[in-house]
């Protein structure tokens, strides 16, 4: 790893004009990533702005009646509040399913949503990665791809986003708070990850220099009634194969309200729109649910090793969705 410098930003203001005066300078929140990045020599920051003492509102009821979480909060915190649990169960689940207790307690909300993908190649600096060195080809896709993405790939890239979290925020329609030189700005979470293209590179919609200030969730009843389920490899300190996030309330049978969204088959949380369409007003059970998710998986694509997913997405939201109407057979 190269050596760097290591400044701790004491405001906002203060973290967004060391990042543009600094050269070739990045945000540090629990470094549970970054670190891991700079070790592999992936990532080769000179300088460090640490952003985790940014005095800020913690988490916090919102005027609208949802809830503000500070970027600086760590994931633990916010798995365990209060109201998270109450309201929105479903991201104190992804979040719990993610990592290990250690790296939770030392893992931000803002480096939640900026950590890299998992691919196996984009660590591999002797393979061929467009999104480490654009132009250099993409060895996953004829290599061996078990993980990779069977929705909005494209023929530069096949790598997942491996946030738990934000396909809970993908479900709840949050929306990221960021602050830069140019003022605050507001992006959904659902536009904040980019699709690869042909530069997957480029991975969201923050600007250079612009930092993440907060995650506001709308105030949505009938999350209260929601789950997450990760498939993965093993029980515990593994990423998702494939992971469903769904919020559902039914009235006399009928579905009236649904959101869904995947994770482990994309590269950024997967809002299933289309399962969200089929669902709207039908009556409540596994055949609409099972077309649902036929519908939403119906563009998918797999690779030599990762087609299983296609199947595993598909049953893994008819078996969600039936548990959260008490199916559990
Ligand atoms: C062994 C292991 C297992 C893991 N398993 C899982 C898992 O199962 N599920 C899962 O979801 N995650 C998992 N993770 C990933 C973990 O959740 C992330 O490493 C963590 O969330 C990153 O947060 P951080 O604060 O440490 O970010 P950092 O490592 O500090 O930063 C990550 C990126 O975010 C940027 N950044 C940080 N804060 C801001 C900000 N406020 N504004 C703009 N940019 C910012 C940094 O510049 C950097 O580019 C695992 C990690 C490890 C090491």
């Amino acid at each position: 790893m190269k050596n760097f410098s290591y400044s701790r930003a004491g405001t906002s203001q203060e973290a967004v004009t060391l990042i543009a005066t600094i050269p070739n300078a990045k945000f540090l929140g629990g470094g549970t990533n970054l670190v891991d990045l700079m070790r592999e020599n992936i990532e080769q920051p000179d300088a460090l702005v640490d952003v985790t003492r940014l005095p800020s509102g913690g988490i916090a009821e919102s005027a609208a009646g949802g809830v503000s979480i500070a970027a600086s909060v760590r994931n633990t915190a916010v798995a365990n509040h209060p109201i998270i649990r109450q309201r929105y169960p479903l991201l104190s689940q992804a979040i719990l399913f993610g990592a290990s207790g250690q790296i939770r307690n030392m893992a931000t909300v803002g480096g939640n949503i900026m950590q890299r993908t998992r691919c196996y190649y984009f660590y591999d600096e002797a393979a061929k990665c467009n999104k480490r060195k654009p132009g250099s080809g993409c060895d996953a896709i004829d290599g061996f791809n078990r993980i990779h993405a069977i929705l909005g790939a494209s023929e530069y890239c096949i790598a997942t986003h491996p946030s738990d979290m934000c396909v809970a925020l993908a479900a709840l329609d949050a929306t990221v708070r960021v602050t830069g030189p140019d003022g605050e700005r507001a992006i959904p979470l659902n536009e904040f990850h980019r699709l690869p293209g042909g530069t997957p590179h480029i991975e969201t919609a923050l600007k250079a220099n612009e930092l993440i200030a907060s995650i506001e969730l709308p105030p949505l009843p009938f999350a209260r009634q929601s789950r997450y389920r990760k498939v993965r490899d093993r029980a515990s300190y593994a990423f998702a194969l494939v992971s469903v996030a769904a919020a559902l309330e039914t009235e006399n049978g009928r579905i009236r309200n649904v959101r869904l969204a995947l994770g482990g088959v994309a590269p950024k949380p997967w809002r299933a729109h289309e399962a969200e369409r089929v669902l709207s007003g039908a009556e409540a059970g596994r055949e609409i649910f099972r077309r649902a998710a036929d519908t939403e998986l119906g563009p998918a694509r797999g690779f030599r090793y990762n087609s299983f997913k296609i199947e595993l997405a598909k049953r893994t939201i008819v078996s969600v969705l039936s548990e959260l109407v008490g199916d559990n057979q």
